[in-house]
């Protein structure tokens, strides 16, 4: 009989449940039609074709774009156990023979094809002459000249439609707007297409934003806090992304650049290298990212500014896609914002266009110095309604605290006014602290009536107020004169007609943290977090050593999401193991009892404590399944045959294989079952009154253990 939608995806994928419109999806294309897929990278696009695929008859066509990404996926639904291969320009022609042959066969569920492949020698009547169950256009964007990434051999696609007419066509995409949206359905020549969008948030990303300053020092401690935690480092240029793996690498983080200007084997090594887990940091390009799968990457920063909300939303979707808790961070500058709008005035764009990036870029602005929660500011950027703010960006977790800084603002405008606007960010703040250094003093500057009006504020803090200072308008900054601050009108009435300025509170990094910290944890504990524990711990180096032998990346294995759920769950039978969300029958059958018997040598060490509660019963039962004797498992433990007992009956009870007869003989087991007639006792009642009716001469355990066997 033929599996139902939930059932493939508890087989072949080992989840329990779809996630929102990924159901709808999957019927809408069983009735055959039409439809355009729009979720944020991570959403879960994939499944929405590949369940259907495998429950049509016939093979199911996937067009995409990236040779990386094929690979990744079929790599990925193989380890799954689903017949699937790709054809690209990267196959031999004997490799092409082959799976061409597989396809006729058919042998095969999913064919990812490329473009220029589908459009070459005749393939397009070979697709044909198949029997195609429906075709899936990945990252569907590249059709229109709208889009982000247009891809000419793309714009050829409608033929495809006139080819198949009765098939299905699914297009997929992250990208929402609704003019590449509408070309993209026209394109394919399915314009009246349902189209399916799901919400673009992605609650388990993290943000924040942080002042650009001391960015190294920032960025060590971040990482430092994550062990062993996959990241992405994105920079503006080649020789920063070097720079900065430079610096990581000294102190000891395992990091290494990535550019377009490495060779394609360089880069190719490292990517590979991240995959593995053999590198924790990528400090990349935006030429980094695009077609990877890796599910395991734990947070994305920005060391600078990104140019538009779309990239930068993009950039920190690779974080987290396996659903679980991920951290992005933002470094932002007023100085970062001038060196984008210069890239901006210096680009070949036809005016109209630059200004369209110039609103895009003010958007970013408004995201990164927000008061308001950042996921609104993001959300509504996608014309997404929110109602509620997130809890799980840093203006939630941290609202910030403004106050009058109107006396304070005239002391930095009067300083920079009686240094004939000629001074920078280092020597004005030197000047409020009356710091005596050699520069002032040849300048004469401690003779200004402004001198050490501001020595009651550590340096840092001025820092952040005079930034707050630029970012609000209240004074500005010439790049030209070495960033020398200027008055305009602005600071003027603050100087001389007493306009109030309010400033946002200055706390240091650490205090932010540490309040974020305290101030999370109760939610957290509801959010999905990976739990690194010892035997995540134990199950993740299994997870690199197995990846290692087959040549694959740990992550095509198992997801750290499925490693989380595994060590929280600790299965020691097939039946458990089963039931960890991302155990399909195929990753159970061949890594299944390896796993198994980690987790099982695991809970041994656990000893008599049991570590969590509800592990001492399992630690029992394994000592059991390892062929002990209930006196030796009690001894073993140090603790009594009754508690033994108790918790293989437990396990019996639960459908395990125990075979309670062994622990009483036929005489007991009569004498005992007769007593509990004579008494009417049914299971889970007390027995005492059989103890006593039997005067003692039947231990508490072997009653237990008649009461069990008879209830089954
Ligand atoms: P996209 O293509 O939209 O970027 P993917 O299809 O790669 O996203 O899915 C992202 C991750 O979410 C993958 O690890 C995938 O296995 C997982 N996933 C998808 N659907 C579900 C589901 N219903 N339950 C649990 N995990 C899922
Ligand atoms: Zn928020």
């Amino acid at each position: 009989m033929a599996l139902t939608k939930e059932q493939v995806l508890k087989q072949y994928f080992g989840y329990d449940k779809f996630r929102p419109l990924q159901a709808d999806i999957i019927d809408w294309v069983l009735y055959g039609q039409d439809c355009m897929v729009l979720m944020p990278t991570g959403g879960g696009k994939s499944l929405c074709f590949q369940v259907p695929a495998l429950m049509m008859q016939g093979i199911t066509i996937v067009i995409s774009p990236l040779i990386a990404l094929m690979h990744d996926q079929v790599q990925a639904l193989q380890a799954n156990g689903i017949p699937s291969a790709y054809i690209n320009s990267s196959l031999s022609g004997a490799e092409r023979f082959a799976i061409e042959r597989q396809c006729k066969a058919g042998e095969i569920k999913l064919l990812y094809i490329s473009p220029e492949k589908l459009f070459s020698n005749g393939y397009l009547d070979w697709i044909k002459s198949l029997q195609v169950s429906m075709v899936a256009v990945d990252e569907s964007h590249c059709v229109s000249v709208w889009g982000h990434d247009f891809r000419p051999e793309y714009t050829q696609l409608h033929v495809l439609k006139s080819a198949l007419p009765n098939v299905p066509f699914m297009a997929l995409t992250a990208t929402a707007d609704r003019v590449t949206r509408k070309d993209v359905l026209t394109q394919l020549g399915i314009p009246e297409a349902r189209v399916f969008i799901s919400s673009f948030d992605r609650p388990n990303l993290s943000l924040s934003v942080q002042p650009g300053r001391n960015r190294l020092k920032t960025i060590q401690k971040f990482i430092q806090e994550r062990p062993r935690k996959a990241g992405i480092i994105y920079c503006l240029s080649r020789k920063n992304t070097e720079q900065l793996a430079d610096s990581l690498l000294k102190v000891g983080i395992s990091a290494r650049c990535y550019h377009a200007g490495m060779s394609t084997d360089e880069r190719a090594k490292v990517q590979d290298q991240f995959l593995r887990d053999d590198i924790q940091v990528i400090c990349a390009t935006i030429a980094f990212g695009m077609g990877i799968d890796k599910s395991n990457v734990r947070w994305v920063m920005h060391y600078s500014l990104p140019a538009n909300i779309e990239s930068f939303y993009q950039e920190i979707g690779r974080a987290g896609r396996d659903g679980v808790k991920a951290d992005t961070l933002l470094f932002y500058s007023y100085n970062d914002l001038i060196v984008r709008k210069d890239m901006l005035a210096q680009s070949e764009l036809p005016a109209e266009m630059k200004e369209v990036q110039l609103a895009k870029l003010d958007r970013l602005k408004q995201y990164a110095e927000a008061e308001i929660c950042r996921r609104r500011i993001l959300l509504s950027y996608f014309n997404e309604e929110v109602d509620r703010d997130c809890g799980n960006c840093d203006v939630c977790k941290n609202p910030p605290i403004r106050f009058d800084a109107s006396v304070l603002a005239q002391k930095a405008l009067s300083a920079i006014a009686r240094t004939n606007e000629r001074i920078a960010m280092g020597m004005l703040i030197d000047i409020l602290r009356g710091s005596n250094n050699r520069r002032i003093i040849e300048h004469r500057y401690h003779e200004i009536k402004t001198f050490g009006a501001g020595r009651d504020l550590k340096y840092e803090e001025w820092a952040d107020y005079i930034q707050q200072m630029l970012n609000s308008g209240i004074m500005d900054i010439a790049y030209d004169e070495q960033h020398a601050f200027k008055l305009n009108n602005a600071s003027w009435s603050v100087l001389k007609d007493g306009k109030k300025v309010q400033l946002v509170r200055f706390r240091p990094f650490e205090e932010k943290q540490a309040e974020r910290e305290a101030n999370a944890a109760p939610k957290e504990k509801t959010k999905r977090e990976v739990v690194r524990d010892e035997l995540f711990e134990r199950l993740r180096l299994l997870r690199k050593r197995i990846a290692d032998n087959l040549d694959i990346p740990p992550f095509v294995v198992f997801s750290d999401a499925t490693l989380s759920d595994m060590a929280q769950k600790k299965p020691i039978s097939p039946a458990e193991m089963l039931n960890v969300s991302g155990v399909g029958e195929q990753k159970f059958r061949q890594y299944g009892d390896a796993f198994l018997k980690e987790i099982r040598d695991f809970i041994k060490t656990l000893g008599k404590s049991g570590g969590e509660k509800g592990d001492t019963a399992k630690i029992s039962f394994s000592l059991y399944e390892e062929g002990l004797s209930l006196d030796e498992i009690a001894e073993r433990r140090g603790l009594s045959p009754v508690t033994i007992v108790s918790h293989l009956v437990k396990f019996f009870e639960e459908g395990h294989p125990v075979d309670l007869r062994k622990f009483v003989t036929t005489v007991e087991f009569n004498a005992i079952a007769q007593a509990m007639k004579v008494l009417g006792t049914k299971k889970g009642e007390p027995v005492k009154p059989v103890f006593d009716l039997l005067q003692g001469k039947y231990d508490y355990h072997k009653i237990k253990v008649v009461m069990a066997l008879l209830d089954k």
